[in-house]
């Protein structure tokens, strides 16, 4: 599913270069459930940004499903990007000005999806994550879990195989945290590869893999 080999990730700094990924080599399989732990700054993010395809990296390699990321065009990038990766972050990222429904349709109509057939799905994902009684309701209007249950449901708008998310539970109490790790539990058993950063020990019995980071290599794999 994806693998990356002696893969480079360098920032330009006023102090020069620094590799926030460092030789880094790593292979997922379809269907894992793989944690990343480390301590703040060794480059949890940077990973997930680069496997998201939202970050390019300087060399290595990064095959996603056999296809070579350095030599995909644009197009194929994008296509990857909104069709077969879902994105979750801590902060949940919904559009203010939009309501729940219009929301989860977004990654759907960048994806060219007709609206009646977004509008449906949609609803059913609303339905999915308990949440369609809030179709109507804008981002303010509800809790952090709620929110990130919105954001779950458009994460898995257009199928991904994938579904990448960074401290998913960091900004949420431990009840709440737990009902948003439940559905990426189950996401994950109907077959969705999740790759997700955590701070939170206890998090790790949600994994089928632990990996940890420090300073932008990988220290420990079980
Ligand atoms: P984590 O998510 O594990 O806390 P990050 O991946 O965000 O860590 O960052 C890894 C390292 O790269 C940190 O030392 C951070 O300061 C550095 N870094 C991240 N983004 C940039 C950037 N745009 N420019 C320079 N350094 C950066
Ligand atoms: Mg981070």
């Amino acid at each position: 599913m994806i693998e990356l080999q002696n893969l480079n990730k360098v920032y330009q700094t006023k102090d020069g270069p620094f590799y926030a990924l460092r030789n880094l080599t790593l292979h997922i399989e379809s269907g894992e459930f793989v944690v990343v732990m480390g301590r703040s700054g060794c480059g949890k993010s940077t990973l997930l940004n680069v496997l998201g395809l939202i970050d390019s990296f300087e060399n290595g390699v990064y095959l996603w499903n056999g296809t070579d990321i350095q030599k995909a065009d644009r197009n194929q990038r994008s296509k990857i990007r909104l069709s077969e990766i879902g994105y979750i972050y801590q902060s949940y990222n919904l559009i203010d000005e939009l309501n729940c429904i219009d929301n989860v349709e977004l990654t759907m109509g960048y994806a060219g999806i007709k609206r009646a057939f977004r509008r449906s799905r949609a609803k059913e994902l609303l339905n999915r994550v308990g949440l369609l009684d809030k179709a109507k309701s804008f981002p303010q209007e509800l809790s952090g879990g709620q929110q990130q249950r919105v954001a779950i449901a458009r994460a898995i708008s257009n199928h991904p195989k994938v579904i990448l998310a960074d401290e998913p539970t960091g900004n949420l109490d431990y009840k709440t945290g737990i009902q948003v790790m439940d559905l990426l539990k189950h996401l994950n058993n109907e077959g969705i590869t999740i790759v997700m950063v955590t701070h939170d020990q206890e998090l790790s019995s949600y994994a089928s893999r632990v990996i940890t980071m420090s300073d932008g290599v990988i220290s420990h794999s079980n």
